[in-house]
Order: C-alpha cells, then sequence, then structure tokens
C-alpha cells in the first residue's frame, strides 16, 4: 500500500512489519529499494514500476541482505542491482534463501516469480562512493551494525536519505551483527542528517519522516537504546511507550542486552 507520495518519491510500505519500499523517478532512470513482501503487494509494486518507467532504466538498491528484504528480487527481471560489497561476498547466500522458502511455506505463499540470491551489477566498496544519472546523484555510505552488509544511499538533488534497517520508528535497534559498529553507524547517519539537506528520511520499517528534527530525534532514541543496553538496560516500560510493537520484540530486545557485553 502506498503511504506517502510527491513529485519524485513513491513509498510502499508491508502489511508485514511495515516493512518499506521506495520507488523514486529521475530523468533518466527510476530506482527502488528492496521490494517486499506478500505475492500481491510485490505484484502491486510490479505494475506500478511498470506503468512509471517509460523505457527507464531501473535499479534496485538493496539496503542489506536480511530475507525480508531480498523476497521480491526476481519479480524485477531486467534491474540492475545494486548493494555493498559485503552483500555480494555473503559467505552464507543460502541463509536468507532458506528463510524465504520456511516463510512461504508456513504460510502457504506460492510466488510467480523465481527465488534467488540478488546478483550484484555495482557494488559499494566505500563510503562516498557516488552514481551519477542524469539529474540524479547517488551517494552511498557503509552502514554496519545491525547486518554487516547494510548500506546507507542519499539521493540528491531531492533530499532522500534511505537508511535501510535504521532509524525506524516502529522498532528499536536490531543488533544482528555488531554493537560498536551500529553505535558508530549511528554516529555517521547523525552527521549525514546534519551535512545533508535531506527532507525525506526512508527507514526499512514503519514510516518515512519529513521532519529534520524528527530524523534526528530517531538517531537520538536509537542511540540512547544503545548506550543503555550497556549500562543495565533501558526502561522496559518506557520501550513500550516509544516502541508500540515492543511486547513482540523482546526477545530480539534480549538478544540485544547479550550482544551489548
Ligand atoms: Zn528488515
Amino acid at each position: 500500500m502506498i503511504i506517502f507520495q510527491n513529485e519524485h518519491t513513491t513509498v510502499f510500505q508491508s502489511a508485514l512489519y511495515q516493512t518499506v519500499s521506495v520507488f523514486i523517478e529521475t530523468d533518466q532512470a527510476v530506482f527502488l529499494t528492496d521490494p517486499a513482501w506478500l505475492p500481491a503487494e510485490v505484484e502491486e509494486i510490479r505494475k506500478f514500476v511498470h506503468e512509471r518507467r517509460k523505457g527507464r532504466a531501473l535499479y534496485i538498491i538493496f539496503t542489506h541482505s536480511d530475507f525480508d528484504h531480498i523476497i521480491g528480487y526476481k519479480a524485477f527481471e531486467d534491474a540492475i542491482i545494486i548493494a555493498s560489497q559485503e552483500f555480494a561476498d555473503r559467505p552464507d547466500k543460502e541463509a536468507p534463501l532458506k528463510q524465504i522458502q520456511e516463510f512461504d511455506t508456513k504460510n502457504y505463499i506460492t510466488r510467480n516469480y523465481e527465488i534467488t540470491y540478488p546478483e550484484v551489477d555495482i557494488m559499494i566498496h566505500k563510503d562516498s562512493q557516488s552514481l551519477d544519472i542524469g539529474e540524479a546523484s547517488l551517494t552511498f555510505y557503509k552502514a554496519p551494525g545491525h547486518t554487516r552488509d547494510g548500506l546507507f544511499t542519499i539521493v540528491e538533488p531531492y533530499g532522500i536519505f534511505i537508511a535501510g534497517d535504521y532509524l525506524s520508528d516502529a522498532e528499536f535497534p536490531f543488533v544482528e551483527s555488531d554493537y560498536e559498529e551500529y553505535i558508530k553507524t549511528m554516529m555517521k547517519a547523525k552527521t549525514l542528517l546534519e551535512e545533508n539537506e535531506i527532507s525525506l528520511l526512508v527507514p526499512g520499517h514503519g514510516t518515512p519522516e519529513t521532519l529534520k528534527q524528527k530524523m534526528l530525534n530517531r538517531v537520538r532514541d536509537s542511540h540512547e537504546y544503545l548506550l543503555a543496553l550497556k549500562s543495565g538496560g533501558p526502561d522496559v516500560e518506557e520501550l513500550s511507550k516509544t516502541y508500540k510493537f515492543f511486547d513482540g520484540l523482546r526477545g530480539i530486545h534480549e538478544h540485544n542486552l547479550k550482544m551489548a557485553k
């Protein structure tokens, strides 16, 4: 379902985990992130992209390789794939594919496209690597901590910050890969928000944000949560107020406490 739209941008949100896919239209190309996740939702995005692209090249940016983010890959046959080097080099590529198969089997889901691991055409090796296509200029930054292969993308001149699984209003940080890296990534996000004219922050789950101060508040909330993990743990009652799905995420919170040690 479409939850946000302006001249260049359309944001889709899945009914599952409020997973977000963003579509950006520019003069010479169109860009899409993490198309997800139920068959009818992927089909809605596919149709939308098909109608809008009018012969322009389609680039798909994968923010990281968690299974919910790569699940729609093969529904877009001729897309040019952008992801981090760590995404392309992931040693256990079968793991997310197995999770997709398990999810689909458990829920009696069939798809009209294949499930495979994305083949990366444009690999991001380092911070500030950029890609200019027509009027659009994309700049990429490594964003490890949630996973090893996370990627931030800033799309100019529209001021869009694509955050992947960071800076969500729906969930607190999930420290799947590395606690210290996660903190550094939050400091990087803060600098990027301060140094760029960002008018739209798009997280991987939850809702987009257009107000700069509220974007910075999301960084602050994540940072405070992470610091609290080290010093006895955040106040659980406060957390349930900030993140309305906290009760369903207690297991991940427990895991985070271990990761911070
Ligand atoms: Zn995710």
